[in-house]
């Protein structure tokens, strides 16, 4: 303690030795802590959802994951949005991610009750009953945006990359096999031993993924050609927490 004491009446006397200057000094440390102090989060309403454009929808995960990486995340009642959203949800977004436990939509992008749609699928792909659950998201229920989220370390590309056959499972790989043939090269090792070739496939599973959205569902085609929602890929590193978006 007392060289703690003598540190800090050191840092005073640099700091200019004043009263007013460690007084200056201690009510910045202050307004610094209360930045930091969990924010509240708003649940989302008719209103709030209205307000939100595709751009905008895209900016509030990206925010979500940057206080999800800083372990400063928005404070929330969870059981209060839960009666807040009882009698209904008005999210901004829907994910389309891999059923990964590391990968939980809600937790990496610091999201609560009512505030975004969840399809999770080992290798998020789409099918048409993903696709119509979109379709219930954006065109239903006013969702802004689609995020296709892949992951680094993706259990089910590795295993399309390796030919897995495995019950139902086989048939859950094949809707990732046409990005592991998209991917040309790497002919000394296309297995998932090779880190690189296994996140290359991954990040063209995103990119397919998203192009087949485009290309199978009209009704969310015409929806983003109007500028009325917004569709977008995205890795998120389970070394880091961190997710980088394509757009
Ligand atoms: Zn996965």
């Amino acid at each position: 303690m007392k060289s703690i004491d003598l540190n800090r009446r050191n840092f005073i006397k640099k700091a200019g030795g004043s009263l007013i200057a460690a007084a200056a000094g201690s009510s910045l440390a202050l307004s610094a802590m209360q930045a930091h102090a969990a924010q509240p989060a708003v649940t989302q309403t008719k209103q709030t959802q209205a307000a939100v454009t595709p751009q905008t929808a895209l900016q509030m995960l990206k925010d979500g994951n940057t206080r999800f990486v800083q372990g400063q995340m928005l404070q929330r009642n969870l059981m209060q949005q839960v009666k807040a959203t009882g009698s209904g949800q008005f999210p901004f977004a829907a994910i389309v991610g891999c059923i990964d436990s590391r990968a939980s939509n809600e937790l990496i992008f610091d999201q609560g009750i009512g505030d975004i749609f969840s399809a999770r699928i080992a290798g998020n792909f789409i099918n048409d009953d993903i696709l119509g659950s979109l379709a219930f998201a954006c065109a239903a229920a006013g969702a802004k945006l689609i995020v296709v989220l892949g992951h680094t370390e993706c259990g089910a590309v590795k295993g399309a990359c390796d030919d897995v056959v495995l019950g139902n499972l086989t048939q859950t790989l094949a809707n990732i096999k046409p990005a592991v043939a998209a991917v040309s090269g790497y002919d000394s090792d296309r297995t998932s031993k090779n880190n690189e070739f296994v996140q290359a496939v991954t990040d063209k599973n995103v990119v397919l993924t998203v192009e087949r959205i485009r290309e199978r569902s009209p009704i969310l085609r015409g929806m983003a050609d109007k500028g009325q929602i917004g569709l977008a890929g995205a890795m998120y590193d389970v070394h880091t927490g961190k997710v980088s978006f394509n757009a």
